[in-house]
């Protein structure tokens, strides 16, 4: 397995280093990239650090400039690891290769700016990368996300959603009609979901256009416009340019202003098939999130057919999760939500399997959530949140945290991932709702 001593940067000594080696058949030779580095070592050094940020299953890699040294950071299963400090002299080298090989401008380092670049690791492979660059006060931060690490096609069940889920979101699948919204904070995986539906309907014999601020990934046999891009087109231009072509389904990115919401809810209205991702805690907070945005109350009930929350948890690594008495932060969380925790519950240790993380990958904790006449009904007569839980309650749609409970219970996550979700837990602000009190 791998060894710390295989690294490629200097170890950080606080910090519980990344073990890394040699990515299998990592080039070595420089490729055809028009960067002339005097120092031959950099270009080495920043394929070296994309080779072991891979090797991490690292999903970004993040240069941030200190005071006197700048930091080396991956992003894995959403957690940022510490992975080196490096002298600012080597740091603003390799600043200014990744910016080259992004294609930015390498005189501008006063405005945030990003780009897209193919990395040449070995023969004929080519990592795609999005490479942002932000001003700090510091120095210049860069942030590198791995795209391949998305590339691979996506499927429902790979999500983490259970089988009584999966069929509500096949059943809308197998009928296509009106407004998905998948919802959740940043970094629930939303994207990720909607790529995975996109997968799903990219076959159908359909005209599919998808505007995104960015595109995280590309699909085949659909069109996607990116907004925010060289050309300078915003949502509202990138939705209105959509609608000219004429599409059967509209996927749009995010639903983040007043505009944006317009455009979806009317096309949904007029018979198109929209998938949007909206900023809202849970399933029912869709409603108030859309309400929120100007959409009258018979709209958002003419247009939404099916709303899916979600969040992601870490899954404990099978090779060291133990069982063991719950701690008392676990305890303390589950009296607050009057859960009763069995005896022993599930734990991250840390082994070699899992380069001593505990967790190896996320899995997502889902409310899907199909209206029905009786909700259209609800949202029509301005019901609120309170008044939609209880009648999600009554369809016995599985709340988020019942998903989340049944997957500590099962070791497919832990209770102290869920008590970590903190603020951006809905649960917190729920009114209390049938929970499993025996277990
Ligand atoms: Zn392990």
């Amino acid at each position: 397995m791998l060894d710390p001593s295989h690294s490629h940067f200097p170890l950080m000594s606080a910090a519980r280093p990344i073990e890394s080696s040699l990515a299998p058949g990592f080039s070595r030779s420089r490729g055809e990239h028009p960067f002339r580095d005097e120092d031959p070592r950099t270009e080495e050094r920043a394929r070296l650090l994309v080779a072991d940020a891979i090797a991490g299953r690292a999903s970004d890699i993040h240069i941030e400039p200190g005071s006197s040294s700048v930091r080396l950071r991956f992003r894995i299963d959403g957690n940022m690891h510490d992975v080196a400090d490096i002298p600012k002299n080597s740091a603003i080298r390799m600043v200014r290769y990744f910016k080259v090989a992004g294609g930015l401008d390498t005189t501008e380092s006063g405005l945030a700016h990003d780009g897209h670049a193919g990395l040449v690791l070995d023969v004929g492979e080519t990592i795609a990368v999005r490479i942002s660059s932000v001003p700090s006060v510091s120095g210049e931060r860069l942030a590198i996300r791995l795209l391949d690490a998305y590339r691979r096609p996506l499927r429902l069940p790979a999500l983490g959603l259970d089988l009584r889920d999966i069929s509500r979101v096949q059943q809308w699948l197998d009928e296509v009609s009106g407004l998905v919204a998948i919802c959740g904070p940043t970094g629930a995986g939303k994207s990720t979901t909607l790529y995975a539906l996109l997968e799903e309907i990219r076959n159908f014999d359909r005209c599919v256009i998808t505007v995104e601020d960015p595109v995280e990934r590309e699909i085949d046999g659909i069109t996607q416009i990116e907004v925010n891009g060289p050309r300078g087109m915003t949502f509202a231009t990138g939705l209105r340019s959509m609608l000219r072509l004429d599409p059967d389904f509209m996927v749009v990115g995010e639903i983040r202003d007043e505009e944006s919401n317009r455009i979806a809810i009317e096309a949904a209205g007029a018979g198109r098939i929209v998938l949007t991702t909206l900023h809202a805690n849970d399933a029912v907070g869709a409603i108030t999130a859309l309400r929120n945005y100007g959409a009258r109350d018979f709209e958002i009930a003419a247009a939404v057919e099916l709303v899916i929350a979600q969040r992601l948890v870490r899954v404990p690594c099978v090779e060291c999760r133990v069982r063991e008495a719950p701690s008392a932060r676990e305890l303390n969380w589950a009296n607050r939500l009057s859960i009763a925790l069995p005896e022993k519950c599930w734990h991250a240790r840390g082994c070699r399997a899992c380069l001593h993380r505990g967790y190896s990958g996320r899995t997502g904790i889902f409310e899907v959530w199909p209206l029905d006449h009786r909700s259209q009904q609800l949202v029509q007569e301005h019901a609120d949140v309170f008044a939609l839980h209880e009648h999600l309650g009554e369809r016995k749609v599985s709340l988020m945290l019942n998903h989340g409970i049944a997957k500590a219970l099962a070791g497919e996550t832990t209770f102290t991932e869920l008590l970590a979700l903190g603020k951006q837990a809905p649960w917190l602000h729920q009114t209390p709702h049938p929970l499993p009190r025996k277990m």
